[in-house]
């Protein structure tokens, strides 16, 4: 199949497949959309045919049906939907923002105000998670993510020593791809084959070695998180002093050891921990539905598209869309 008619054949999928999502979700609320007072979609940051395909469906239900639209960032859903299970929740607020493609740590000012304290460099910590438990020969059927956090349960987090990404440098940046690599070598110079006996089949012995692996991961990759969160709290806090909350979300938020980990900062701090249940953490619709009822509710939306708009117009997607402002102070503040 040529590359034009691999992306045709895709497109129509995600079409249909959209189209069965919204009418289910619709069912399942037990509404039509005639009840709807708007229509919250992502429009960024992300792959644009994934964008193109949710942003059409939602014009589509905006113009039938005369609604306004909410455009609606990703990673800013992500944080957001903790102010729907924690109605304390007001700003400011520190938080970090872990998933399978960004490591943010943010200070949210206020609605649709953020000031970016870090980023990753390289990799973010939920593609490390998915590599290392795909390397390590674990059903990742359910995601890599709960299959590594299960296994290390089994292991010792001290039995190999795993180094710490970017302890000298005196930022809030994350970097996950050395510890990948790590992870890989680690499996090489055991001889463990991996790649062709899964974790199912593997030796009580083997076992043993790959869940010591997981777990030594699993601590050097959340003692980075830890490192770089402490630093982003004494930040945050000569920026904000009034700051009492310290979210944690998106997927890798759904992982105990993290929470644990990650409370215990939040607490040596002086601050309340606030991190979704874990269905809210990975990515879902109430987060972009809610995000849209906040902006909404502001008074920050589009109006209808008009009745005679052609289905196949170019809309405003944000494949790549920063959350805020880069905190440009940050190289000289030094613990
Ligand atoms: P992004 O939000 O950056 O665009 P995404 O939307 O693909 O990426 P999410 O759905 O928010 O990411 O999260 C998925 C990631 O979370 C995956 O990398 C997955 O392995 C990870 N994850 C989910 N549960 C756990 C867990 N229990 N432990 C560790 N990682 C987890
Ligand atoms: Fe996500």
């Amino acid at each position: 199949m040529d590359d034009f008619k691999l992306s045709t054949f895709l497109l129509t999928f995600l079409y249909i497949f959209v189209w069965q999502v919204v009418q289910k979700a619709l069912d399942d609320a037990n509404v039509s959309e005639s009840d709807l007072s708007a229509v919250a979609v992502t429009i960024g940051p992300g792959l644009s045919l994934c964008l193109r395909v949710g942003v059409h469906k939602a014009r589509k239900i905006a113009k039938v049906f005369h609604l306004p639209i909410v455009g609606v960032h990703h990673m800013e859903a992500h944080a957001l939907v903790s102010r729907l299970v924690n109605k304390d929740l007001d700003y400011p607020f520190l938080a970090l923002l872990i998933s399978g493609g960004h490591n943010l740590l943010v200070l949210a000012q206020n609605l649709g105000e953020y000031v970016q304290l870090g980023t990753t460099i390289d990799d973010a910590i939920g593609e490390a998670y998915d590599k290392s438990a795909r390397w390590l020969g674990l059903d990742i059927r359910k995601g890599g993510g709960p299959a590594l956090e299960e296994l290390a349960l089994e292991g010792d987090p001290n039995s190999i020593n795993f180094r710490v990404p970017m302890r000298q440098h005196k930022d809030c940046n994350f970097s996950y791809a050395g510890l990948k690599t790590q992870v890989r070598l680690a499996i090489e110079s055991r001889n463990l084959c991996t790649d062709d006996i899964p974790i199912s089949s593997a030796t009580e012995e083997d076992r043993q070695l790959r869940a010591n692996i997981a777990a030594s991961f699993q601590r050097i990759a959340v003692l980075h998180l830890e490192d770089r969160c402490q630093r982003a709290v004494e930040w945050a806090l000569k920026m904000e002093p009034s700051i009492k909350h310290f979210v944690v979300s998106g997927g890798v938020a759904s992982n105990q050891y993290v929470r644990a980990h990650l409370n215990h900062i939040a607490e040596k701090n002086g601050l309340q921990l606030v991190s979704p249940p874990p269905s809210l953490c990975t990515d879902n619709g109430v987060m972009i539905a809610w995000t849209g009822i906040e902006h909404f509710l502001a008074g920050r939306f589009e109006d209808p598209p008009p009745a005679d708009e052609p289905d196949d117009m170019q809309y405003e997607l944000r494949p790549r869309w920063p959350l805020g402002e880069e905190y440009s102070e940050g190289r000289s503040v030094s613990r």
